[in-house]
Formats: C-alpha cells, structure tokens, sequence
C-alpha cells in the first residue's frame, strides 16, 4: 500500500507539471493505468454544447468503439449517474446499461472527473423550485438530469429546457466547470476484483485531475489572451516582434530566407466617419479575417496598429512575398465588406520587406516595410511596394 500511495503522489505531481490540458488528460490516463493495471480503461468528457458524453482515450477496449460512444448527458444510465451524484459507481454482476452490455463490461468501476468545487444551479439562480430534481443537490445542475424545471421553476419540454440552458449563465462557458468526464475501469477479463481502496483513491486521483485540468484550461487562455488582440483575435504587436525576434536569427543562423508585409487599410478614416466606430470595428474583423483565411499555417498574422497588420512569411523570399500580398490586395479590393444597408469597398496598401536584400535587423526590416508602404500609399495607395 506504501508503494501506491508514493506512486500516486508522484502521478500527482506530474499531472501538476503540466500546462497543456491534453498532455493532463493523457499522463492522468497513463498513469493510472500504471499504477491501477486493470484489464481495460476508457476516458470520457462531457461536451457541454453538444450536450453528450464523449469517449476520448481508451486502453484495452477498440479505440473506434470508445470514440464513437456519444451518449447524452441527460440520459438517465449507468454512465451519467457518476456525473449526477458527484459518487462513483462499481458493480460485479451484469447490468442492464446497453452501453456497458456493448463493451462487455461487467466487472467495472465509473469513477467521475470533476471539481469539487463546482457550484449548484440552485443556489446560483437562488431558484426556489422545491420539486426539481436538482433542488438542493450539490451536484446536480438542470441540464444534467431530465424532467427538471429551469431556473424561472416552469416546467419545459427537452427541447425548451436544452434552449434555456444555453442561456443560463451557469452553463456560459466562463461559469461551467468545463472539465466534467467520467472513467471507466474494468477488471471484467482477468475478473480480479475492484476493491473499495481502489475506488476510493482512484476518486480522490480522479478530483485532483479534474482540478488540474482547470488550472491549465485557465492558463491556457490567460496565455492566449496575453498574446492576442482583443478585437479582431489575431495575435497582437508585442507576440509578433517576439517571434520576429526569434525568426529573424532562425534564419539567418540556417541561410533561410524570411519577408514581412505591412499592410494598411487606405482612407480607413473614412469609414469610420461615414459609418461610425461601431462598423469601423466590423471592417477590421471582416479584414482580420480575410487575411487569417489567406494565411499559410506557418506565417505569423498580427494586428500591428489601428488599421495596420502585419505579416511574417518564413522561407518566403521577396517574390513570392509580393505575390502573396497582391493576392490579399486584389482579395481585400474585389470583396465589398456587407454592411447592413451598404457594401463597403475598401482597398489596402503593401510594404514588403525581404531580410537580406532590405536589411538584416530587426528594427531594420521593420522600418523598410513600414517605409514601403508608406511608399506605396504616396504612388496613389491600393497597391504593394518594396524596393
Ligand atoms: P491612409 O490611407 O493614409 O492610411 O488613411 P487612413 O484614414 O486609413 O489613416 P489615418 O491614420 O488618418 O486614420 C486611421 C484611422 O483608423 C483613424 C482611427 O480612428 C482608426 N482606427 C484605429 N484603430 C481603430 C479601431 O480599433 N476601431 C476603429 N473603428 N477605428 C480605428
Ligand atoms: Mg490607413
Ligand atoms: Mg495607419
């Protein structure tokens, strides 16, 4: 018992080391198995807006047959009972639940993957309705559980109750707990019993990992959110000169060729005056994503001022640069932006620069594709200059 409880803090403390919710996931999974070795294992989790319980990760079972279980959340099985009480379930003899019967799995424990802390709709919505079944359960929230009532105590139909909880505010991604999943064990092959030691620090493992998944789910956004523009998602200035840093002295230590495009929204002034701020936003959204689809995978697109982006092309050199950003040019002239009364057609202004043949520096190659587009737009604007 020594040696699993030291194992499990090990396993703990590796889960913790991690930032990235599927490695979590993954090494939670593994370890488990390492340290539990039961005959076969499956992950699942639920997917609030589908509304289901998804297979994820499995060991032993056809992965396919993990994969593609989907069963809804509000189903009333052996599955989603774990999810409901908050408990685990283990049985030994057959059950009735088809989806256990399909897997053939009879020797088994369901043991849930949640944060304890998660708050009851109830006590949120300081609901008053006495006779739904969620009433006064820490665990239950409305969606969960079928023949509930929603938070305003009327009683709906499936289909209203699923339209209601989309507008609650507890089942709004921000306030859902997001990480909610279930994992099956089973000893049913070798028929090895699954004691209640086993449950319950596989539980107790279980509520940890749920925790861990959080802190890295939130991590994971603080990081992204640091790094993008707010407004139009794309990543903001500070992230783009980090990795041109980085970029920049890649390729000159591998002899790669690297181009930067920056691009300017011609007379934006104007659309803004015309239209006000609010359709001024749209329009950079509307372009923001325009060159994000236009983009290849590996270059990096930045919102590089008001009404500026910007563009890093690795192992791009300077014609195949130009060609890329007449491509957008053409793209952004021949494609009115769709207001609600009027099409606005706009047209944008190109400076590219090619390290190398336009400078060398950081600061260099930023100020010659700066330069050029100023250049561009004194030729008249709508079109791409480089020297
Ligand atoms: P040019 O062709 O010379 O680039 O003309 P311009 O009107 O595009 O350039 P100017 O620098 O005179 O004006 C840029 C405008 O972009 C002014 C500013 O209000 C607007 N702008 C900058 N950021 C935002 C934003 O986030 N939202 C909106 N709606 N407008 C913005
Ligand atoms: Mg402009
Ligand atoms: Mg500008």
């Amino acid at each position: 018992m020594e040696s699993i409880d030291l194992s499990i803090l090990e396993m703990l403390s590796l889960i913790y080391e991690e930032l990235d919710v599927s490695n979590v996931e993954e090494r939670f999974f593994e370890l488990v198995n390492e340290i539990y070795r039961f005959d076969r294992s499956a992950l699942f989790f639920v997917k609030h807006k589908k509304g289901v319980l998804q297979g994820k990760l499995s060991k032993g079972f056809a992965s396919e047959s993990i994969k593609k279980l989907e069963i809804g959340i509000d189903q009333d099985c052996l599955f989603t009972r774990p999810l409901v009480s908050g408990f685990p379930l283990w049985q030994k003899e057959n059950n009735n639940d088809h989806y256990l019967a399909e897997l053939g799995v009879e020797n088994f424990a369901l043991v849930p993957v949640v944060n304890r802390k998660r708050v009851s709709c109830w006590k949120v919505r300081n609901c008053k309705a006495l006779d739904c079944p969620a009433f006064g359960k820490k665990w239950v929230r409305c969606w969960l559980v079928s023949g509930t009532l929603c938070s305003t105590g009327y009683r709906l139909t499936e289909e209203e109750k699923k339209k209601e909880c989309l507008q609650c505010s507890i089942f709004k991604d921000q306030n859902v707990d997001e990480v909610e999943g279930v994992m099956l064990v089973d000893n049913s092959l070798t028929g090895k019993p699954i004691g209640n030691d086993v449950i319950t620090s596989l539980s107790i493992v279980a509520h940890t990992v749920g925790v861990a998944i959080n802190n890295s789910k939130m991590f994971m956004r603080t990081l992204n959110n640091a790094i993008r523009d707010d407004l139009t998602g794309l990543h903001n200035r500070r992230y783009f000169n980090e990795r041109l840093i980085d970029e920049l002295e890649r390729a000159k230590r591998y002899d790669e060729t690297l181009s930067l495009i920056i691009c300017d929204i011609d007379h934006f002034k104007r659309v803004n005056d015309s239209y006000g701020h609010i359709v001024g936003d749209m329009v950079l959204i509307w372009i923001a994503n325009l060159i994000r689809e236009q983009r290849r995978k590996s270059d990096v697109v930045a919102r590089f001022g008001g009404e500026e982006f910007a563009i890093l092309l690795m192992n791009t050199d300077k014609n195949l640069a130009l060609e890329i950003a007449e491509n957008l040019r053409c793209q952004i002239e021949e494609t009115p932006f769709l207001g609600d009364d009027d099409k606005i057609f706009l047209t944008t202004s190109f400076g590219v620069a090619t390290l190398g043949e336009d400078a060398n520096s950081f600061d260099g190659l930023v100020s010659k594709a700066d330069k050029y587009m100023y250049c561009a737009k004194a030729q008249g604007r709508n079109r791409v200059f480089s020297a």
